[in-house]
C-alpha cells in the first residue's frame, strides 16, 4: 500500500445559488492577463444545458479522458502514435467559438459622448482583433435556462430520459453546476501531454502546468474529458485552476470556496491508496468506476492507515487534517457527495452532493419510494451526471439528505425524535445532527480543514494575477 494526500472538493449542489461569486475572485486574481480572457478556471454552468465550452461532456465530439480498449486502460484519443500523426493539427480541440470569443466595450464612446436626443450605445469589441463582434456565445450563456430549448437537446445527460418531455414549461428543472479542474488522481491532461510538462504534486495531489516544459502541443486541451485546461495564445502555453496552491500553502483555503455565498463547498485532506489506482480507474464497467474509487479512499481514522502513512513520511498535520475532513466524511462515511462522470475514469477529485428538488405532485398518497421518483429533478439525469447512470447512489444520497430535513422537522418543531426515518437511511441520530450541522451551519473552519502553515511576509496584492508564472514568460 502506498499511501498518497489528494486535497480535494465537496460542493453542496442543494444550496448552490448560481450567483457566480465563485468565479469571480478566481478571475480577477488568476486569469487577468493577457491570453487569458476566455479563461474561467471556475465556472458555473446552469443544467440542463450543454455548458462552456460548448458539449464538453460529449465525449463522442471531444474524445477527451479514458476508457477501456479490450480490458486496458487507454486515452480515448489515442496514444502516441496517434499523437505524432496529428501533431500539427489536432482534431480533437475545441475551438475559440466552443468557448467564446472574449469581448470588450469602448466605454470612452459612452463617457465623451456629445449630448443627443438619443442615449448613446456602444457595440461589443472583440478581445482579440479589436474588432467589433456579435455575441453568440458565452461562458454561462445558458445562465437560468436561456436558450435551453435550443440547446437542452444536446446535453448527454438526457440519455434514457426524453428530453423534449423535460425541457417543455411544466416540467422544466434546472440547477447549478459549479465547475474547476478536478484534480483527478488518473488525470488524462497529465498522460496526454507528450513533452511531460503536466504534473501532480506528490504533497497534495493539485495538477499543474510547467511553464518552462510546455510546448504548446495543446493535447492536455483536448485529453482533459472536463475541458478544463486552456491555451494561453499570448504565451503559447496551457494554463489551468491551480487549487489556489499558494493560498493552500498558507493554510488557506481556494478563494472560490472562500467566497462562496451560499457557503456550498468544503475542503479537505484525502488519503488514497496509490497503488490501486489503475485497478480503480479499468473497472470493468462505467458504472463500477464509482464503488472501485470509493474503494481505494482510506479510512484516516484507521490506527493501522495512521501508522503505515506516518512510516511512509507523511506529516502529521496532514494526518491530523485527514482525520478532521469534512470531505472525507461527505464521501465516503456518507455517500452524499459523488464523483463528476466517473465514466471519463480520470478518479475526479471535486464531489458534488446532488441537490433535492421539489416534488412535481404532491399528494398525500405519496409513498417514501416514490418519493425520489417524483422529485422535478429526475433521478436518471442526476445518475447521468454523477455516476455513470447507476441510480442506486444517487437515490440513496437524495433519502439521506431528505431525511436529514424531515428528522430536523420533527425534532425541532413537532418536539419529538422521529426514529424511523433515521433507521430508514442507516443513518444514528447522532450522524444526521452531525450531517445537519456540516451542511447547514457550519462556519468556515468546519468547511475547510487543511494543516497549517504560517505565511511568511508574502505580498500577495503584488503577486495578484500573475498566476505563479511570472511576467517573464
Ligand atoms: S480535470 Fe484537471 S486533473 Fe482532471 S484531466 Fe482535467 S485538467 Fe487534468
Ligand atoms: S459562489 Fe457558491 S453559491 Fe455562488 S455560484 Fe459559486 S458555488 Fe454557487
Amino acid at each position: 500500500m502506498r499511501i498518497k494526500v489528494q486535497y480535494a472538493m465537496v460542493l453542496n449542489l442543494d444550496k448552490c445559488l448560481g450567483c457566480h461569486t465563485c468565479s469571480i475572485p478566481c478571475k480577477n486574481v488568476w486569469t487577468n492577463r493577457k491570453g487569458t480572457e476566455y479563461m474561467w478556471f471556475n465556472n458555473v454552468e446552469t443544467k440542463p444545458g450543454i455548458g462552456y465550452p460548448r458539449s464538453w461532456e460529449n465525449q463522442r465530439v471531444h474524445r477527451g479522458g479514458w476508457h477501456l480498449n479490450a480490458g486496458r486502460l487507454e486515452l480515448k484519443a489515442g496514444g502516441r502514435v496517434s499523437k505524432g500523426l496529428n501533431i500539427f493539427h489536432n482534431p480533437d480541440l475545441p475551438t475559440i467559438d466552443d468557448y467564446y470569443e472574449p469581448w470588450t466595450y469602448n466605454y470612452e464612446r459612452l463617457v465623451n459622448s456629445p449630448q443627443r436626443k438619443h442615449q448613446p450605445s456602444i457595440q461589443p469589441q472583440s478581445q482579440l482583433t479589436g474588432e467589433p463582434i456579435k455575441l453568440k456565445w458565452g461562458p454561462n450563456w445558458e445562465d437560468d435556462l436561456a436558450g435551453v430549448g435550443e440547446t437542452g437537446p444536446g446535453d448527454v445527460n438526457f440519455k434514457d430520459l426524453d428530453y423534449s418531455v423535460y425541457l417543455k414549461f411544466r416540467n422544466i428543472f434546472m440547477f447549478y453546476l459549479p465547475r474547476l479542474c478536478e484534480h483527478c488522481l488518473n488525470p488524462a491532461c497529465v498522460a496526454s501531454c507528450p513533452s511531460g510538462a503536466l504534473y501532480k504534486r506528490d504533497e497534495d495531489g493539485i495538477v499543474l502546468v510547467d511553464q518552462e516544459r510546455c510546448r504548446g502541443w495543446r493535447y492536455c486541451v483536448s485529453g482533459c474529458p472536463y475541458k478544463k485546461v486552456y491555451f494561453n495564445w499570448k504565451t503559447g502555453r496551457s494554463e489551468k485552476c491551480i487549487f489556489c496552491y499558494p493560498r493552500i500553502e498558507a493554510g488557506l483555503t481556494t478563494l472560490c470556496s472562500h467566497s462562496c455565498v451560499g457557503r456550498i463547498r468544503y475542503v479537505g485532506v484525502l488519503l488514497y491508496d496509490a497503488d490501486r489506482i489503475l485497478e480503480a480507474a479499468s473497472a470493468p464497467s462505467d458504472q463500477e468506476v464509482y464503488p472501485a474509487h470509493l474503494g481505494i479512499l482510506l479510512d484516516p481514522e484507521d490506527p493501522e492507515i495512521q501508522k503505515v502513512a506516518a512510516a511512509q513520511g507523511i506529516a502529521d498535520s496532514i494526518l491530523s487534517a485527514a482525520t478532521r475532513s469534512p470531505v472525507y466524511r461527505l464521501i465516503k462515511k456518507w455517500k452524499l457527495a459523488l464523483p463528476l462522470h466517473p465514466e471519463f475514469r480520470t478518479l475526479p477529485m471535486v464531489w458534488y452532493i446532488p441537490p433535492l428538488s421539489p416534488v412535481k405532485h404532491h399528494t398525500e398518497s405519496i409513498q417514501e419510494q416514490d418519493f425520489i421518483d417524483n422529485l422535478r429533478i429526475p433521478v436518471t439525469y442526476l445518475a447521468n451526471l454523477l455516476t455513470a447512470g447507476d441510480q442506486a447512489p444517487v437515490r440513496l444520497a437524495l433519502k439521506r439528505l431528505s431525511a436529514v430535513r424531515r428528522f430536523m422537522r420533527s425534532q425541532r418543531i413537532e418536539n419529538k425524535v422521529d426514529r424511523e426515518v433515521s433507521e430508514s437511511v442507516g443513518l444514528s441520530e447522532k450522524t444526521i445532527e452531525e450531517i445537519f450541522r456540516l451542511l447547514s451551519l457550519a462556519r468556515l473552519e468546519d468547511r475547510t480543514v487543511l494543516p497549517r502553515a504560517p505565511v511568511k511576509g508574502d505580498n500577495l496584492f503584488d503577486s495578484r494575477g500573475t498566476c505563479g508564472f511570472g511576467d517573464s514568460i
